[in-house]
């Protein structure tokens, strides 16, 4: 009996020798009521978990890895990011770095020859002024590059795409096509389109561009779960998705490929009834996909004056935007999509667009519906009046401080500089008590949330500018910007039990990265590169 007892132990010891032990590491963590902890390391359970952490300096048998002294952090979480496009934007020819025309054909030539199942060659970033011309690009010099196929090439703005003749041909586009309302199709002397499309125009080929094939679809996420990765990325809120983009992620989670946790939100009200006709799928797979969402938009945004403000444009007197949905119909949709138990997080970028959100949150609690963790996404211009409302109506404030960095200058023409005092306000509604959840809107900003901690902290670009800060009165302290990017985000996705924190219990994800963040000047946060990446235990990203 001793002896059975002896060698079940002997056993038992070899078995906890598989366990994965973490040593000699500059980790930090929140802990379950916000406070910031320093440790040394991690013991993770068999099942992926936190078994739990080490002192400084403790080490314990095991599967060791050594961390060298590095730091170590819990896993990032984007609260909102649109997980396809990142994976097909990083799949498309890229000529934002080509400095002449001969250049950029050489590129489109070599992907057309690298690329030949696909029926068009798609791509953007190029711009004429970066190749010293003082025109526009030509089908006819894009042929040289690509004559078999058509090719579509969108203009480092957005506001204009490049066609080769093929692409010309087969959206039908000649002489006799007529400009359409808002946009301009580019012509020679003679009325012949030669090549160039602006605003409007573009939608002339891009709705002949043909849908991505199953295989460009599956390429495409694999891209994007690397890219997230490798940037320090464990999970992800995903604004916005369509049927066919679930059961793909399905697909991945049953595959063991999703390498990212995604909290889907359903692209409106059509995709959740398609997606999730039984109501709140919870989460799956062990954590790493739930559609418990809906995504609806109030507004457009603030760039193209789409944003809904109370006032006019201060550059544009006569404008004051457009709500997307509002009134009757907005409370319907969210009481309908809050009977059902789903979350409702809706796009609101200008001051009327969030006040109109607000007013229907508060009017539904009042009827009685209880909502599930409402979130307003973007949040940008608030009035300062409705700056309060969303922790007393437990809105969660999902921002993006990248957003605020990229738009300064933009946005303050389009306010003006009295009410850009409740715009990118994440330290008032910080000191209001809101939830924030942070995030980045990848692609339309980097994935890196690096760049997002940075911008949150500094309220200064990646060139340090302004110098003092834009706004610096708004700036957060890197541990609440950190909140933000790990509880906050995990509330925000209903999983602030399982991730967000490493906590006895909850899932190992965590990085490692070449620097200390919370030491290291904060004008160098956005330099920080992940090292590796660990999801439930296992390494899902080693650089290099
Ligand atoms: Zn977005």
């Amino acid at each position: 009996m001793r002896i059975a007892l002896a060698l079940a132990a002997l056993l038992s010891a070899g078995a906890a020798d598989a366990r994965t032990v973490i040593v000699n590491a500059n980790g930090y963590t929140l802990d379950d009521i916000g406070r910031l902890q320093k440790f040394g390391g991690l013991i993770v359970s068999d099942d992926g978990r936190v078994e739990r952490l080490l002192k400084p300096g403790e080490t314990v048998d095991g599967d060791i890895v050594d961390a060298g002294g590095r730091t170590l952090l819990p896993g990032l979480i984007d609260a909102h990011g649109h997980v396809m496009p990142l994976g097909f934007i990083a799949l498309q020819i890229d000529l934002s770095d080509t400095t002449s025309i001969d250049q950029a054909l050489a590129k489109i030539a070599s992907d057309a020859t690298a690329n030949p199942e696909r029926k068009w060659i798609v791509g953007g970033g190029w711009n004429q002024v970066s190749w010293g011309l003082d025109r526009f690009p030509t089908a006819e010099e894009l042929d040289i590059a690509v004559a078999d196929r058509p090719v579509w090439l969108t203009r480092v703005d957005g506001h204009a795409g490049w066609a080769n003749s093929a692409a010309l041909k087969a959206s039908g586009i000649t002489a006799k096509t007529p400009d359409p309302a808002g946009g301009r199709i580019e012509r020679d002397a003679k009325g012949k389109p030669t090549g160039v499309l602006v605003d409007t125009a573009m939608a002339l080929i891009e709705k002949k561009l043909p849908p991505p094939t199953a295989a460009e679809r599956a390429a495409a996420l694999e891209t994007a779960l690397q890219i997230m990765a490798s940037v320090g990325l464990t999970g992800v809120h995903d604004a916005g998705i369509d049927p066919a983009t679930w059961a793909l992620y399905e697909q991945f989670a049953k595959d063991g490929k999703l390498t990212v946790r995604i909290s889907a939100m359903a692209g409106g009200a059509d995709a959740l009834r398609a997606i999730a006709p039984k109501g709140a799928t919870g989460w799956l797979f062990e954590d790493r996909l739930a559609l418990n969402t809906v995504k609806l938009l109030a507004d457009g945004a603030l760039g193209s004056r789409g944003a809904a403000m109370i006032e006019p444009y201060s550059d544009d007197p006569e404008n004051t935007g457009l709500m997307i949905i509002e009134g009757a119909k907005l409370r319907n949709v969210i009481a309908a999509a809050s009977m059902r138990g789903f979350q409702v997080n809706v796009h609101a970028i200008g001051d009327k667009a969030n006040r109109e959100v607000l007013n229907a949150f508060a009017d539904i609690q009042k009827m009685g519906q209880p909502l599930v963790r409402p979130s307003i996404e973007h949040a940008q211009i608030l009035a300062p009046d409705d700056i309060g409302r969303f922790a007393k109506l437990g809105v969660i404030a999902s921002i993006q401080p990248t957003h605020a960095t990229s738009d300064k200058a933009m946005a303050e023409d389009r306010v003006g500089p009295e009410r850009i005092k409740g715009g990118y306000a994440w330290k008032s509604l910080v000191n209001s008590g809101a939830r924030i959840a942070g995030g980045s809107d990848f692609p339309v900003e980097p994935a890196n949330p690096f760049y997002g901690l940075h911008a949150a902290v500094t309220r200064q670009d990646r060139d340090g500018q302004p110098p003092k800060g834009w706004y610096a009165n708004e700036a957060l302290t890197l541990q609440q910007a950190f909140a933000a990017f790990t509880t906050g985000a995990a509330y925000a996705g209903q999983q602030e039990r399982s991730v967000g924190t490493l906590t006895p219990g909850k899932w190992a994800d965590f990085i490692l990265v070449d620097g200390d963040v919370f030491k290291m000047p904060a004008g160098d946060i956005w330099k920080v590169k992940v090292l590796e990446t660990w999801l439930a235990g296992k390494r899902v990203y080693a650089r290099d």
